[in-house]
């Protein structure tokens, strides 16, 4: 009897381990034991209703036009005033690959740009870190000239204040160029992360998209990415590592339902 009753209450207490959904996405469970599509859907959803906004439209087609003119970076920032209206900052300008966020009234998200079809950085996941401490709802939007648009959003702020620590970033080089001005690169990720990126890509073949969210996870960033489908909506993306016949690692990417 005493054995029947435990059965019963074992998927119970693994539910228990594994639901880190509660009242609030921001959880204090292990986000690589979780399911991410479940941590990540409030934010996902806010993501998306943010980007069906005028003011999001007006600031991605401003920052379009911007790149495609001067081949630099553009951020702009998201804000709300005094009455809680939301409002855009004016467009600032980076270098080929950086940006600087303009400030703004309660400033809880932003949007650039990159100059090529990459997705989100090392720079940019370290810098959005930067911003959840004092904002864990932020969102970071980046999109490309050919118009994919991803989002890094936050799933455990114990997780990713504890990856900041473990693996810390590096400061970006300086680079000196002809006209004497110089160009500050943004930081990067630790040489084992820089290594490990390297390989899935190399050897691997997996995609640079297919790399950051396989490191987010494995690394328990407690940060997911977002990526925007042909509706409009911002999906979380998964990866599953699995090993092929031949005994070979493969990636498989996927967007949250
Ligand atoms: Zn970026």
């Amino acid at each position: 009897m005493r054995i029947a009753a435990l059965l019963f209450l074992i998927p119970f207490l693994w539910q228990f381990n594994n639901d880190c959904s509660s009242s609030t996405y921001i959880g204090v469970c292990d986000t690589t034991k979780a399911n991410i599509c479940i941590l990540s859907g409030k934010a996902a959803q806010a993501a998306t209703l943010l980007a069906q906004t005028s003011n999001y439209n007006s600031a991605v087609a401003l920052i379009k036009k911007a790149q495609s003119a001067h081949y630099k970076e553009y951020v702009i920032s998201f804000g709300r005033d005094s009455t809680g209206n939301l409002i855009n900052s004016s467009v600032s300008m980076g270098n080929i690959n950086s940006g600087h966020i303009p400030a703004i009234h309660n400033r809880f998200a932003d949007v650039h740009i990159h100059t090529g079809e990459q997705p989100p950085s090392s720079g940019d996941l370290y810098g959005f870190i930067d911003q959840i401490i004092t904002t864990p709802h932020y969102i970071r939007y980046i999109v490309t000239p050919m118009g994919t648009a991803y989002a890094l959003i936050l799933i455990n702020k114990e997780e990713a204040l504890s990856f900041n620590t473990f693996y810390a970033r590096r400061a970006g080089i300086k680079h000196l160029q002809p006209d004497g001005t110089s160009v500050s690169y943004q930081p990067t990720f630790p040489q084992q992360l820089v290594n490990e990126f390297n390989e899935l890509v190399s050897w691997s073949h997996t995609t640079r998209e297919t790399a950051l969210v396989f490191l987010l996870k494995k690394y328990k960033t407690g940060i997911a990415l977002l990526k925007q489908n042909a509706s409009g909506i911002y999906k979380t993306l998964d990866v599953i590592e699995k090993t092929d016949s031949k005994g070979h690692k493969i990636y498989l990417l996927d967007y949250c339902p």
